[in-house]
Order: structure tokens, then sequence, then C-alpha cells
């Protein structure tokens, strides 16, 4: 009882000259996001899951890319508006799996790292999140390079309320 579960995805293209930022970490890249936003697409995924749990829409619908205040802003924003709602409609997130699907560059190195981030972003526990990272064998756009999705599971918890 007063558990939820919400589901979230993106994809992006990923151009030069753009930087390749995921759950917030920058990573080394010739080649990055395009997009309106930073482009964040597990970020976007992860905010995706979250609004979907409290069926509250999607990303494009609460952040529009037609809104000049989202021009180039760090999706980070969109992560807090989400909680914000989700806190408002009184739930917590229980944990978060996430799934990041790109030819190159390898993301193990940065696997840590972008955990971190996203449990301090999401104010939870590291143990937590689960970040997993995948090629697509060669196939498709993705394996061609050409561009980078995200998958983002997360479960939600009423808050208890006091007596
Ligand atoms: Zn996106």
């Amino acid at each position: 009882m007063g558990y939820r579960i919400g589901f979230g995805k993106d994809i992006h293209r990923l151009i030069k000259g753009r930087d390749l930022i995921l759950g917030g970490i920058k990573i080394e890249s010739k080649v990055g996001e395009d997009a309106y936003s930073d482009g964040d697409v597990l970020l976007h995924s992860v905010v995706d899951a979250l609004l979907g749990a409290i069926s509250e829409g999607d990303i494009g619908e609460l952040f529009p890319d037609s809104d000049p205040r989202y021009k180039n802003v760090p999706s980070s924003i969109f992560l807090k508006k989400a909680l914000d709602i989700l806190k408002t409609r009184g739930y917590k997130i229980n944990n978060i799996d996430c799934y990041i699907e790109l030819e190159r560059p390898k993301i193990s190195p940065y696997k840590k790292q972008i955990q971190k981030n996203l449990a301090t972003l999401l104010n939870i526990d590291e143990n937590d999140v689960s970040i997993k990272a995948g090629t697509c064998e060669k196939m498709g756009e993705v394996g061609r390079g050409e561009a980078i999705s995200a998958y983002s599971l997360i479960l939600i918890e009423k808050i208890e309320e006091k007596q």
C-alpha cells in the first residue's frame, strides 16, 4: 500500500560541439547531446519517471523547449521542480534503477560518480540508486553512435502522515 512506480525514457542525438552530460556529470567525449537544455538524457528519463509515478504528465509538457527560460539550463532544475511536485503530493522516493544506452565512450569509469551525484540530487541514499550502462551492439541509431538513450524506473512511497 502507498507505493507507486514510474517509468521514463529519453533519447538525444549526439553531435559535435556539445558536452556529454549524464546525471549532472560531464563525460569525456567527442560528441554530446543535441538539446535545448543541457540535454542530460539520464536526468530527463529520471524526471519523466518521477512525473509518471504521480501521473503528472511528462517533461515536455512541464518544461516546453519553446520556453526561453530553459535554453541551455542544467537539467537538475527540471529534477528539482519534479521533486517539489512529488513532495507536495506527499511521496518520497524508495529507489531508482537507471539504464544508459550508448556505443561510446565507456561509462563504467563514471558510474560511481553518476550514482553519487544522482543520489545527492534526489536526496536519497547511494544504495537506492542503480546506474547501469550498455551498448546497442552496433545496431540502430544508438549503435551507430548517432544517439544516446536512457531508461529509468522509480518506486515512490507515500510519506506516513503524522498523528
Ligand atoms: Zn531529453
